[in-house]
């Protein structure tokens, strides 16, 4: 497996990311299991507060594990602050997790449950770094929003980016995607739980203040099988969809999920 071309296949999958990224073992890992029993209360956590300028919507990648929609973030147009926060973060871009199935797909999971589907918006702290790059790797670097998403009717607020998808059908292809809030996916209550763990594929980095909606959204089975029409192969090879691009739920070591509510 070279590190390039780490996947969620079985020889290349989550199971295999450990030999080239030690860390895939390390003691702050994520996703993780949330059981509600073990969360913790914390009254001093601040609600979140979103201030997204949809100007700041640039672009929609395919990553060939995904997809991302990109934001320009030389300046803080776009921000996160409070809740578990003590910087404001700068948003840099937002992403989807799914499965195969539509009974499983989401990256964490509440008392063992999975969810069909699970939405990144990802910021990293502008306050003491001077880029997403630089940021990445640090233990205050990142902070992402997670948000479960569940098998409902069509959701209105996903169309445009799916209806984006079409432009970059494989992997390396980019379009203008402009004039966007993300802060329109999230759910009505702003309740969350947050602790501290990583990214949730290579290079995995333990450096995420993760904030996790208590309240799912909801996504139509139609709408989850677009997300997996989208390839992973380069323009003229083999069509081969993203069927699936989740990693399972990691152990929590020790640490404490805190709860706003
Ligand atoms: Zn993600």
């Amino acid at each position: 497996m070279a590190s390039s071309d780490w996947g969620y296949d079985d020889h290349n999958g989550p199971e295999q990311w450990g030999k080239l990224y030690p860390i895939a073992n390390g003691n702050n890992q994520s996703p993780i299991d949330i059981k509600t029993s073990e969360t913790k209360r914390d009254t001093s956590l601040k609600p979140i507060s979103v201030s997204y300028n949809p100007a700041t919507a640039k672009e929609i990648i395919n990553v060939g594990h995904s997809f991302h929609v990109s934001f320009e973030d030389n300046d803080n147009r776009s921000v996160l602050r409070g809740g578990p926060l003590s910087e404001s973060y700068r948003l840099s871009q937002f992403h989807f997790h799914w499965g195969r199935t539509n009974d499983y797909g989401s990256e964490h999971t509440v008392d063992g449950v999975k969810y069909s589907g699970e939405l990144h918006i990802v910021h990293w702290n502008s306050a003491k770094y001077s880029s997403f790059a630089e940021a990445a790797s640090q233990a205050d670097g990142l902070a992402i929003i997670g948000v479960l998403m569940k098998v409902d009717k069509a959701n209105p607020r996903l169309q445009k980016v799916l209806d984006a998808l079409n432009a970059v059908k494989t992997k390396g292809k980019r379009a203008p995607f402009t004039n966007f809030d993300p802060s329109t996916l999230l759910p009505s209550s702003l309740d969350y739980w947050t602790y501290f763990g990583s990214l949730t594929h290579p290079p995995l980095y333990e450096s995420v203040i993760w904030i996790i909606c208590k309240e799912s959204i909801g996504i139509s089975p139609e709408q989850l099988a677009q997300f997996r029409s989208l390839l992973s192969n380069v323009e003229g090879d083999k069509a081969v969809p993203i069927q699936h691009n989740n990693r399972p739920p990691q152990p929590l070591k020790g640490r404490i999920v805190k709860a706003s509510f």
